[in-house]
């Protein structure tokens, strides 16, 4: 890849027009980064598109002349993801931010890749209508997409690739495809629309997207759960996925989490390991007996106390409280960089997962906090130090790399929702083995055979 030289700056402003260029010190820093711990790199521009052809302008421009080209949506990656790691242009789509139309008796919206997800939520709040996958930062939909981002609700929606069924793309040379259809089936010839999904900025440029949605559920109930320590909890979540009960979120928060929630929100909860539940249904005696059988797993499994709440209010504030977790651990270590573990097994595997990591995690003397999508088998783990604490964080990259070596022993995977950026690349032969990863070289040759799109992103150096 080359870098940017002022011929062809000049000729990408002409492109897209002096005002949609950036190269100033402060767009270039805030494009450097995503959320993660790795090292920034600057780009030489930044680029805002306003459109479908902006976009296709500026692949077949950075094709033709060998510059790299990151995609960028909201930047909340953990795993490096938009670090431009060899310059060239990022390509920023907070401008195409539209909502384009609400299919509102297919449940189905086409959005612009750069619209927020909680902007998406108020605008399909009035139709009665949401998009379930919901990662805890405000992140774009196109991110989501590349990322196939999922969340709290996963375990009863699925994750954002569940939710797309058409998209348009533009590709590293800047034709402009359109995969997949408005049909819910579709059987049609290979299936590129989920070939995207999940590739991270690698293979195309999102540029459009007609998605999924659900109506709002009428019922919700919800509880927080205490137990004596997280392999109990861990049983729990077992028990409430083997009785098929169908939970809409089944999330563990460690104590500090919940001490944490007292402190800043006045939740007065049990400080100890804790389940957050939710049901949710067109009627409340189906939502309140699915929670009372879940409670009554909980006991089975030794819980200490649940504080259950009813409605759409209690609920909303208990996911408030789950969201904000990340943002307490930077408020209670300020300045301190997180790595963030998203390893994800086969179900039975989860509470020894959960076992052996809390092991390893003292074993190596480092401030952890377990928390995860739990009915998904999906753990994360905290693990926070000083900047400047090379100790700390040797040991929490060696601790990570234990974590992923384990999850995939047992079936598991390197990473359930944030997916591989760099930080996952040297895990992937070892996940899905050599022949795999060559069939996946070769379909980034095909579709991007100058190496332009996020290069040094998703597979190993060669
Ligand atoms: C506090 C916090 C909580 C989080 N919780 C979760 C969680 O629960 N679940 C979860 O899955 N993730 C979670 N994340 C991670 C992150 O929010 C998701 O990965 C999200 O999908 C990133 O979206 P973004 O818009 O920020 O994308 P970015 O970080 O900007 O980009 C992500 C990737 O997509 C590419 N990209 C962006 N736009 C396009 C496009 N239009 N076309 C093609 N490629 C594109 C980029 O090049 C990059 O490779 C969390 C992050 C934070 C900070």
């Amino acid at each position: 890849v080359s870098r940017l030289n002022p011929e062809i700056l000049a000729e990408l402003i002409s492109v897209l027009g002096q005002d949609h260029v950036a190269r100033g010190a402060s767009v270039l820093e805030l494009h450097s980064h995503d959320e993660s711990t790795h090292p920034p790199v600057l780009p030489d521009a930044v680029v805002f598109p306003g459109s479908t052809a902006d976009v296709s302008a500026v692949a077949e421009l950075a094709n033709r002349h060998g510059i790299a080209l990151t995609a960028f949506g909201a930047g909340t990656s953990l795993e490096g993801h938009t670090v431009p790691v060899h310059g060239g242009i990022v390509i920023d789509f907070a401008r195409m931010n539209r909502v384009l139309q609400v299919h509102a008796t297919d449940f189905q919206v086409t959005v612009q890749p750069g619209v927020l997800r909680l902007d998406l939520e108020k605008q399909l709040s009035g139709f009665g209508l949401f998009f379930p996958p919901d990662p805890g930062a405000n992140a774009s939909i196109g991110g989501m997409i590349a990322n196939n981002a999922a969340g709290i609700r996963t375990v009863k929606y699925g994750a954002t690739r569940d939710h797309v069924l058409a998209l348009e793309v533009v590709l590293a040379d800047g034709r402009i495809i359109n995969t997949g259809s408005r049909s819910v089936k579709q059987s049609a010839g290979y299936d590129l629309t989920h070939l995207i999904v999940g590739s991270e900025g690698t293979l195309g440029l999102v540029t459009e997207a007609t998605l999924l949605v659900y109506p709002v559920p009428e019922h919700f109930s919800t509880a927080i759960v205490s137990f004596p320590d997280v392999p109990h909890a861990a049983e729990a979540v077992y028990g409430i996925m083997g009785h098929g009960l169908d939970p809409a979120a089944v999330e563990l928060v460690h104590q500090d989490h919940i001490a944490w929630m007292n402190e800043d929100e006045g939740a007065d909860l049990p400080v100890a390991p804790s389940l957050m539940i939710e049901f949710t249904g067109p009627n409340e005696k189906a939502v309140g007996e699915a929670m009372t059988s879940a409670l009554e797993i909980c006991d089975q499994a030794g819980s200490t106390g649940s504080d259950r709440g009813l409605g759409r209010e209690a609920r909303n504030a208990m996911w408030r409280m789950r969201h904000s977790i990340r943002e307490r651990v930077h408020r209670r270590f300020p300045g301190h960089r997180i790595i963030s573990v998203d390893v994800a097994v086969p179900i039975s595997r989860f509470p020894d997962l959960i076992a052996f990591s809390q092991d390893r995690a003292a074993a190596r003397g480092l401030d952890y906090r377990v928390i995860g999508h739990a009915g998904d088998g999906n753990m994360h783990m905290n693990l926070n130090f000083a900047p400047d604490d090379a100790v700390a964080r040797r040991n929490a990259e060696t601790l990570n790399g234990e974590l992923i070596d384990k999850a995939l022993e047992m079936g598991g995977t390197s990473t359930g929702e944030h997916g591989i950026g760099i930080g996952k690349r040297a895990y992937l032969v070892a996940e899905h083995g050599a022949e795999a990863v060559a069939v996946m070289r070769g379909i980034k040759k095909t579709l991007d055979p100058n190496n332009i799109l996020n290069p040094g992103k998703v597979l190993p150096d060669e």
